[in-house]
């Protein structure tokens, strides 16, 4: 069972929490975020720190630190877990005041980003002995480790997940950290922003789970982004495949690569909502349920690159050599079109574009778009249901479309626009595909 920052966020979704996880007395893995809004205060911290404005970051700490002050005074009743709490923030607070005096360097912002993490554990895990709830704390650092091309490895993860589990066999309830991990040098690490619902998966994957629950402030993957589009509902049923497009592509309810170990592991994945317990959620299996479009998702910050050669470049051995490139530069691409002359292709991630134009300009012209938008329409065999692509492109009449990924898999269309037209087109697939 996985909890997002919001059902970690308040005292009283804290007790809440504890009624879920005790709900029956199956033994179970807990994975906790760090509290909503944590995460990215410490990076606010680490910002402050990089650009050497102390000062700020010296504030920052001060108000964090009331803030979580005020928080366990309301979470925590006993005399002995108020101590408990206050030893474990004092802990935390001293580490973050200190490196105010270290200088600052990458390793040490990672360190900076995991006291969310190792914060809401440990003092959710005294709430837990407050009200007399057998369990153990997992250390994620223990366990959660990531090789040198920053890939988690389920074997690696599960022989030390499984040493860590035989060290506490007399217990059913057991509570680690999401999003935290150890890199192949040892030192603190992340899954990225969003990683506990990957940390999840792995830990299900890793324990061969009956399921793995992910707990968040929404009744399950929408049709929709909710945060764009106004009327938009849960899906009750989406196949492995389609839910990793969905996470792929900009559904923020899941971490883009959460997916897989659940996949590889054969996992089911139910969305639920922590405020909301008995409503359905989304289950995330190996069927798909139903046939036909099932959502739309965004995923903003894209670079589209197009090599355009005046000679047949395009003969065989072409794409290889441009693939090469990015592959030099462990880029990858989301989508890509060709023509007899030309072939575009989009990657989310610009750290060596430089390099990588300089490389591709042998090849022959070489454009770039920055700040567009991929728009993925997914579903179950689209492909082969009457009128998608009719109605996708009636539709999304007024949007100047820069590129288009059909065919691919049977459940995806992509569309590539500039970022500017991303909340129009979200709506109007709304009307346009679910009639909204
Ligand atoms: P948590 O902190 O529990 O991990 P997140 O904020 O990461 O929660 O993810 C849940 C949020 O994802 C929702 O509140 C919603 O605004 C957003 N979201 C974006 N796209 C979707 C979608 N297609 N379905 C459901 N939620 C979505
Ligand atoms: N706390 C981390 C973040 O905000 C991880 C997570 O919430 O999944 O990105
Ligand atoms: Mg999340």
């Amino acid at each position: 069972m996985k909890f997002g920052g919001t059902s970690v966020g308040k005292p009283e979704r804290m007790h809440q929490v504890s009624q879920l996880i005790t709900a029956d007395d199956e033994s179970k893995i807990v994975v906790l975020s760090a509290l909503s809004g944590t995460t990215n205060n410490l990076v606010e911290i680490g910002n402050a720190m990089a650009t050497n404005n102390k000062a700020e970051a010296k504030q920052l700490i001060e108000k964090l630190e009331n803030h979580y002050k005020d928080f366990v005074t309301q979470l925590l009743k006993t005399e002995s877990g108020l101590q408990s709490a206050g030893r474990v923030l004092q802990e935390h607070f001293e580490f973050l005041y200190i490196i105010l005096r270290i200088s600052f360097s990458e390793s040490l912002n990672r360190d900076i980003l995991a006291q969310g993490e190792l914060l809401s554990t440990k003092l959710f895990s005294i709430y837990l002995t407050e009200n007399n709830i057998d369990h153990a704390l997992l250390p994620a650092l223990e366990f959660m480790t990531i090789d040198a091309y920053d890939e988690p490895q389920v074997g690696a993860i599960k022989v030390k997940l499984a040493q860590q589990l035989k060290q506490h066999s007399d217990k059913k309830l057991f509570i680690t950290q999401g999003y935290i991990c150890r890199n192949a040098r040892g030192e603190v690490d992340n899954l990225k922003r969003g990683g506990s619902d990957y940390s999840a998966s792995l830990i299900a994957a890793a324990i061969n789970a009956s399921v793995c629950e992910i707990w968040t402030d929404i009744d399950g993957m929408h049709n929709n982004d909710p945060r764009i589009v106004n009327k938009t509902f849960a899906i009750e049923q989406l196949s492995f495949e389609e839910a990793a497009e969905l996470a792929y592509f900009g559904a923020k309810i899941l971490h883009p690569a959460s997916i897989w170990p659940a996949q590889f592991y054969n996992v089911p994945v139910r969305l639920l909502n922590t405020m909301e317990p008995s409503a359905k959620g989304t289950l995330i299996a190996e069927k798909a349920g139903s046939v036909g479009v099932k959502a739309v998702a965004a995923k903003d910050g894209i670079t589209a690159i197009r090599v355009k050669s005046s000679r047949m470049l395009l003969a065989y051995g072409f794409l290889r050599k441009v693939f090469e490139v990015f592959e030099k530069y462990r880029t990858s691409i989301d989508m890509i079109t060709t023509s007899e002359v030309a072939v575009s292709v989009t990657i989310d991630n610009d750290v060596n574009l430089k390099e990588i134009i300089k490389e591709l300009e042998p090849f022959g012209t070489v454009e770039i778009d920055t700040n567009h938008t991929i728009v993925s329409i997914v579903g179950n065999e689209i492909a082969e249901t009457k009128d998608v692509m009719k109605k996708l492109f009636d539709a999304i009449e007024p949007i100047p479309v820069r590129m288009v990924s059909y065919g691919g898999s049977r459940h995806n269309v992509s569309l590539l626009i500039n970022r500017s037209y991303k909340d129009q087109t979200l709506q109007l697939l709304n009307a346009g595909l679910f009639g909204l």
